[in-house]
């Protein structure tokens, strides 16, 4: 069953749609004409910064520069359900609050500014719930927009395989606009997800449909990716679309080991996103990302933990992997393996500022795409 507040959403989308069709059909022709960003830019009704470079937090637009130190892919809470059973019913948000207020609040203490949480929409994606939890705790926290399309389709809603990459994209482009369903929060970049390449025909479209919403929105797009094959198969789409590859975060680049194919893709122009700093890969990844350095090339890399995961369905969450390792184990590693300290600056806050900067970064279309 269906979660009641999904359906709603999904309703209320369908009504927006309904109310200003001329909107959205200007809006869906400057998509496909690849304008759409200048089409939409500020036509948002929201207050930008002066210079209007902004990133979108769960509490509103910020200027770039108070993005701050920032873990670039974290999860408060996921659930494993399944699209099809997804739902608020499943969980408590209270007490999901209380289990990730404390963990929340030591970062801060450690310097942290801002967290991005990477869990998209049917795994456990929880806007208001995120906004509560970034007013206690003081971290900025970000959400995103997409669907994620790995795992077998299994956490991709029905009407994914019947809509078309621009139907998707239009869905994912009014949450920026209007808010994600009724709780008026936007996402701050769009979050999909796929397997190891050949890409199947779904995670193809996912790309596009992302592309698609890049064009519109600015917003930048985190795709977990299954292997480099996916990788060099999602940055050749986008070029396709006009989408450059800066507009691109290949995330668990860990998943790789190739350190050619991060050089390709780092050249190309994309962000090479490493996390699953556990104890026993703390080494190797630290040298991925030195080795990236020695290329010249650490002004693609961004680094986080990919921990969090109060796990619905689990007696009080499961086991709650905590994100003070990052400055605890992983900053440490980094120096070890010799990171200098404005490298590690650049990891912790300028790359994430410029990744997260919403604008559109387009390029002419490939030829032949
Ligand atoms: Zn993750």
């Amino acid at each position: 069953m269906q979660s009641p507040s999904l359906v709603a959403g999904d309703a209320a989308i369908a009504a927006i749609g309904r109310r200003s069709a001329a909107v959205h059909r200007r809006d869906f022709l400057a998509i496909l004409s690849g304008g759409g960003f200048a089409a939409h830019a500020f036509a948002t009704g929201v207050a930008a910064p002066a210079n209007g470079a902004r990133i979108w937090t769960v509490a509103g637009p910020i200027a770039p520069e108070g993005l701050g130190t920032t873990l670039v892919h974290e999860h408060v809470m996921v659930d494993f359900i399944g699209a099809a059973a997804a739902s608020r019913d499943r969980y408590d948000a209270g007490e999901v609050f209380e289990v990730a207020l404390p963990y929340l609040r030591r970062i801060g203490e450690l310097g942290c500014r801002t967290l991005v949480e990477c869990t998209p929409a049917y795994i456990g994606r929880d806007p208001a719930l995120l906004k509560r939890l970034s007013t206690a705790s003081g971290i900025q926290i970000v959400t995103n927009t997409g669907y994620y399309g790995a795992a077998g389709g299994k956490f991709v809603p029905a009407h994914a395989a019947a809509e078309s990459a621009e139907q998707l994209a239009r869905r994912w482009s009014t949450e920026f606009e209007q808010g994600i369903e009724a709780t008026g929060i936007r996402p701050g970049f769009i979050k999909i997800g796929v397997n190891k390449g050949p890409l199947s025909d779904v995670d193809a479209k996912l790309v596009r449909a992302a592309a698609l919403t890049h064009r519109a929105t600015g917003l930048t797009i985190a795709s977990h990716t299954g292997d480099g094959a996916a990788a060099i198969e999602q940055l050749e789409i986008l070029d396709s679309a006009g989408v450059s590859a800066e507009a691109f975060i290949w995330v668990h680049a860990q998943n790789e080991t190739s350190g050619e194919v991060h050089v390709r893709a780092a050249e190309h122009g994309a962000w090479l996103e490493f996390e699953g700093f556990g104890s026993s890969s703390i080494k190797t990844r630290a040298a991925q990302v030195a080795a990236l350095a020695k290329r010249g090339l650490l002004n693609h890399v961004l680094v986080s933990l990919d921990a969090g995961w109060y796990r619905v369905g689990e007696p009080g969450g499961g086991k709650f992997a905590p994100y003070d390792t990052f400055f605890t184990a992983v900053l440490p590693a980094l120096r070890d393996a010799g990171l200098l300290p404005e490298q590690i600056r650049l990891l912790t806050d300028e790359n994430p500022r410029r990744a997260l900067t919403v604008s559109a970064r387009l390029r002419p279309p490939a030829r032949g795409g």
